[in-house]
């Protein structure tokens, strides 16, 4: 929000708030600064230049005790800022009140003399249709977060607090305006780990490019029905187009369909349901039916074919080979052993959340041809790297694929709350999820475009498409081709870093995962060993310029490093490779 504060001596005044709080500057002219603050922004005005523009600054309740012009601020949290400015010396002529204009306020003078009346509107209920002027309010209010946020997370930690406050409860009456809320908001944004960050370097980094935000806005706004193409064809068609797209990205032909999910824990979910249904029919009976997937397979793959009906101990978790991808050899013994069963189903991995490692597409494809099993790819994780020239000569062989399952909240960087399954024959995806009912009639057509709903689980939806789309149609392909390439890049030269340093290198990078660790002493304990690489975890976690996180192979302690934000960039694997070695010696 911009809080407005006009001031006889706008040198003095800028110098006043910046020593006292430390508050930025963002914009500065001859006549006005505007001072970045926590949970918003404070213009100062030149006192004549205010008045002149404005009108507004000279009226207001007589101060008992000052001769100078009042000024209004409006402030986030009165109550706070009345003891910052306790705290930095101004004097308090009337504090905090319900004043006759219904307002809380309370009153400052600088030590110039400047008269602060900080204070907060309390707001009426506002209609659950706003007027343009209360949306616009908001919007601001929210502008004002957003760049807050944006300018704080740039310097922030890599990871935040680890404990925050509750949120205030519900009542009968609104809790306060939107500029009184945002902060809380903030407070609550800093408990936990911080994956949209560069430092991030944990689990599987988050996404969150700004322009999918702005599509979601805009696309909630509108909320048009794009569950079914015949009620907004021209949005449900700019989603096809997306799917289209990013099908042929991946090698798919015309007759390729997709759907834009929640996440990769649906996408999978809907691929073993497909391959179920194309396989082994709609009814009965699935005791019997098998899924092969490497020991390294994503967790929700299992749940997903635990809810698509299948017994959990039906998935043959197979041993992988010393760079942790699927052993093919594996696979056919097991598919022999399950003779008179009805194997199904072959869940490759094209990057695991472990280590990346991608199995032998074009080795299990060749398998599932021979077998006639579905062959699926879960790459929620990797998936993206095929538009990069160099992730796609690695992906290579995924095209072969009967479907693949990929996160753009991960590899394209968009916000949490969109995966992708694409189905290189379309009709199946259909067949497993065709729905019908009598209430549909008037809109259930055969429109060229296809229907969402008609290929997923889903009827109403939120309108993924603009949230893919508007990114690509602001930053172009290639900005994401470039990024993801600089992933890869980063990636090696983390490697070489740690390489350098003697570090344990479990696997090297298959795509941008890296997991290392300490070299095991002589004759030392596995226990001793697995301590001395948790305790390297946090004492490099500890130094708060990147956030790292571990897992176990083979029951072992290892470290992991993985690169996706579109915010991390060379310095940060800078930082991460002096922390690393920071770490190793202290
Ligand atoms: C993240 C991930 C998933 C699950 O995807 P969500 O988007 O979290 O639902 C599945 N498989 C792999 C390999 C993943 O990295």
């Amino acid at each position: 929000m911009l809080v407005i504060l006009a001031v006889s001596d706008l040198k003095r005044s800028v110098a006043f708030w910046r020593a006292a709080f430390g508050w930025r500057p963002r914009v500065e002219v001859p006549v006005y600064v505007e001072l970045v603050m926590p949970g918003g922004t404070l213009g100062l005005y030149q006192r004549e230049a205010f008045t002149r523009n404005t009108g507004e600054g000279a009226a207001g309740p007589p101060v008992a005790g000052t001769t100078s012009t009042e000024l209004y601020v409006r402030v986030v949290e009165p109550l706070a800022t009345a003891a910052r400015l306790e705290a930095a010396g101004a004097r308090c002529l009337s504090p905090l009140a319900l004043r006759p204009w219904g307002e809380e306020a309370a009153y400052y003078a600088d030590p110039d003399g400047n008269v602060v009346v900080v204070g907060r509107a309390l707001p009426g209920p506002a209609p659950l249709d706003p007027d343009a002027e209360t949306l616009d309010r908001w919007l601001q209010a929210s502008s004002a977060w957003v760049l807050d946020h944006l300018a704080e997370l740039a310097a922030a930690p890599a990871s935040g607090t680890t404990t925050g406050a509750a949120s205030p409860p519900i009542t009968e009456e609104p809790a306060g305006d939107l500029v009184d809320l945002l902060p809380g908001l903030a407070r609550a944004a800093e408990v936990g780990l911080r994956p949209n960050g560069a430092g991030y370097l944990a689990y599987i980094p988050g996404g969150g490019l700004p322009a999918a935000a702005i599509a979601d806005l805009l696309a909630d706004v509108a909320n048009r029905y794009t569950g079914l193409a015949a009620t907004a064809p021209a949005l449900t068609r700019l989603e096809a187009d997306v799917l289209r797209w990013l099908a042929t990205e991946f090698g798919y032909g015309p007759e390729a369909r997709g759907i834009l999910t929640s996440g990769g824990a649906l996408a999978n979910f809907a691929a073993v349901v497909t391959a179920r249904h194309t396989k082994l029919g709609a009814g009965g009976d699935w005791r019997d039916a098998i899924v092969y997937t490497s020991a390294q397979v994503h967790h929700t793959v299992v749940r997903g074919v635990r809810l698509a009906g299948i017994p959990e101990a039906n998935v043959r978790a197979l041993p992988v080979d010393d760079r942790l991808r699927m052993r093919v050899d594996a696979l056919e013994a097991a598919i022999e052993a399950d003779r008179g069963r009805r194997p199904f189903l072959v869940v490759a991995s094209a990057g695991t959340t472990n280590t990346g490692a991608i199995d032998p597409l074009h080795a299990l494809a060749d398998v599932c041809a021979r077998e006639g099993l579905w062959l699926h790819v879960d790459g929620a994780y990797g998936g993206a790297f095929v538009l990069s020239p160099e992730g796609r000569r690695r992906l290579d062989g995924i095209a072969r694929a009967d479907s693949i399952a990929f996160d753009p909240h991960k590899g394209m960087f968009l916000p949490y709350g969109t995966g992708c399954l694409l189905v290189r024959e379309g009709r199946r995806l259909a067949e497993a999820h065709h729905g019908d009912a009598p209430y549909l009639q008037d809109i259930d057509g055969d429109d060229a475009t296809p229907s969402p709903t008609a290929y997923g689980p889903e009827l109403s939806r939120p309108f993924r498409g603009l949230r893919v789309w508007l990114p690509l149609m602001l930053h172009g392909a290639r900005a994401f081709r470039e990024a993801l390439t600089e992933k890869l890049e980063l990636t090696e030269l983390a490697h070489q870093g740690f390489a350098s340093l003697g570090l344990d290198i479990v696997d090297p990078p298959q795509l941008s995962v890296l997991a290392f660790r300490l070299p095991r002493a002589r004759d030392e304990a596995v226990e001793q060993w697995d301590a001395r690489n948790e305790a390297l975890l946090h004492a490099i976690n500890a130094r708060g310029r990147v956030w790292l996180s571990s897992t176990r192979l083979d029951g072992r302690y290892v470290l992991r490093v993985c690169v996706l934000s579109f915010r991390t960039h060379r310095p940060t694997i800078d930082a991460l490779v002096e922390d690393v070695r920071a770490a190793i010696s202290a």
